[in-house]
C-alpha cells in the first residue's frame, strides 16, 4: 500500500509500504477515504520534534472498515468510521475517567500516557495518510457514522481532532453561554474553538491571527478578528472588553509561537492570553507544547521551558488548563451537530487532493501560503 513517509525535516515521500492488518483481535482494518493534514504534522515535518525517520505520519482519519478481528463484536465490515487521532483502550484508569488522550494501555513508555497514528512520542502506531490503516480496539476507537457519511465526509472528518479539540479548548477555558471568548491562532484548530465557541452560545468571539485567509474564515462565522502583525492584541481584546479583559480565552497556536516581530518564543501566546483574559478568567491552552524541541532558539526553550508571567496570572486569579483533546469525550455529539446541519467544519477546507500530492501538499502548507487553510488527502484517488 501507499503511505506517506517522514524522511527528515521538510521532507516527505509517498512510498510503497506493506499493507496494514489486523494484528490482533481486537483490531479493526480500515480502508482511508479522506485522511488529514495537521498543523501538529508541521511540528515533525519541520524536525521540531522526536518523530523517528522512516515513519508514516496521519491522525486525523476516516474511511470504510474492510476487515474485524476475531474479538470485534459492534463494527461491522462496510461501516463507514472516524477515528479519534487518540488511540484509546476504553478500560485503563485514565480512558475510564474519559481521559482518552492519556490512554495507559496502548503507550508503551512506562510512566507516560497517551497514543496516536503516526504522531511523535506517542507510540510507533502507523499513521493515516495511507491506504489502509490498523486501529487497536476498534470497537473502542471507532465513532460509526450514518447514511449521511459520503455527503458529509469532509465533515466528519474534522471529528478525528480539530473539531473536538478546538471545543476542548473552550471547555478547559470554562465558556458559558453570553461570554466573551479571545482565540490566539486561527490554524484549523483555531477556527474550530471559534466555531465551538458560536455553538456554545458566546457573546463575542476574537480570533488574533496574521494570516489574511484564516482571518476571513473566521469572520464568516462571526468572530471579530484582529491581525497581530499590525495591531497589539492585548489592547485590541481590552477595547473589546470595556477593559476588562475577556472571560475566556484559548491557545490554538502551541510551541512555535511567533511575536508581532515575527520572532519565535513560546511563551508568546499564552503571556498574551494572561494579559487579555479577565481577573478570575479561564484560559485553555491545546495548541501543542512539548518537553524537548530539537529546534528550539535557545537552551530553555529546547527543553520546553517558558518564561511565562505566571506571577500576573496568579494576581488574577486565572485557571489554565491544559493538554491534548480526549476526542471521544465529544466526538458523538458533535457528529450528531453536523448530521443535524447544526455544524459545518468543512467550512474551513481549502485543498482535496489525492495521496500523492502530500509531498506538494506538505509543502504548500508549511509555508503558510495564502489559502492553504486545510488539506484533506483522498487515498482512493490515487
Ligand atoms: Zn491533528
Ligand atoms: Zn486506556
Amino acid at each position: 500500500m501507499k503511505a506517506v513517509i517522514y524522511q527528515g525535516p521538510k521532507d516527505v515521500a509517498v512510498k510503497d509500504v506493506p499493507d496494514a492488518t489486523v494484528e490482533r483481535p481486537t483490531d479493526i482494518l480500515v480502508r482511508i477515504t479522506t485522511t488529514n493534514i495537521c498543523g501538529s504534522d508541521l511540528h515533525m515535518y519541520e524536525g521540531r520534534t522526536s518523530m523517528e525517520t522512516g515513519r508514516s505520519l496521519g491522525h486525523e482519519n476516516l474511511g470504510e472498515v474492510v476487515e474485524i478481528g476475531s474479538g470485534v463484536d459492534r463494527v461491522k465490515v462496510g461501516d463507514r468510521v472516524v477515528l479519534p487521532f487518540n488511540i484509546s483502550c476504553g478500560f485503563c484508569a485514565n480512558c475510564e475517567a474519559g481521559n482518552t488522550s492519556y490512554c495507559l494501555t496502548n503507550q508503551p513508555a512506562e510512566g507516560k500516557g497517551g497514543a496516536a497514528y503516526g504522531f511523535a512520542e506517542m507510540g510507533d502506531y502507523a499513521g493515516g495518510q495511507a491506504e489502509l490503516l490498523r486501529v487497536p480496539y476498534g470497537d473502542s476507537n471507532a465513532l460509526i457514522l450514518g447514511e449521511d457519511a459520503e455527503e458529509k465526509e469532509n465533515d466528519y472528518v474534522m471529528l478525528s481532532d480539530i473539531f473536538p479539540t478546538g471545543f476542548h479548548a473552550t471547555e478547559l477555558a470554562g465558556l458559558h453561554p453570553g461570554e466573551s471568548v479571545v482565540i490566539y491562532g486561527a490554524g484549523s484548530v483555531g477556527l474550530m474553538a471559534a466555531l465551538s465557541a458560536s455553538l456554545r452560545g458566546a457573546a463575542k468571539i476574537i480570533v488574533v491571527d496574521r494570516q489574511p485567509d484564516r482571518l476571513r474564515l473566521a469572520e464568516e462565522i462571526g468572530a471579530i478578528t484582529v491581525d497581530d502583525s499590525q495591531n497589539d492584541p492585548v489592547q485590541f481584546v481590552l477595547d473589546q472588553t470595556d477593559g476588562m479583559g475577556a472571560d475566556r480565552g484559548c491557545e490554538c497556536v502551541g510551541y512555535q509561537a511567533h511575536d508581532h516581530a515575527g520572532h519565535e518564543d513560546p511563551a508568546t501566546t499564552l503571556n498574551q492570553l494572561i494579559e487579555s483574559v479577565k481577573f478570575t478568567g479561564g484560559i485553555g491552552s491545546v495548541g501543542i507544547f512539548l518537553p524537548a524541541d530539537p529546534g528550539a532558539k535557545d537552551e530553555d526553550a529546547g527543553a520546553g521551558r517558558l518564561h511565562l508571567d505566571y506571577g500576573l496570572s496568579w494576581f488574577k486569579g486565572q485557571s489554565i488548563a491544559s493538554g491534548q483533546a480526549p476526542v471521544k469525550r465529544y466526538n458523538r455529539q458533535l457528529r450528531d451537530l453536523i448530521a443535524a446541519d447544526r455544524a459545518k467544519p468543512s467550512w474551513i477546507v481549502s485543498h482535496e487532493l489525492s495521496l500523492d500530492d502530500a509531498a506538494r501538499a506538505y509543502r504548500h502548507f508549511d509555508d503558510r501560503e495564502d489559502g492553504w487553510t486545510k488539506v484533506l488527502l483522498k487515498p482512493d484517488r490515487g
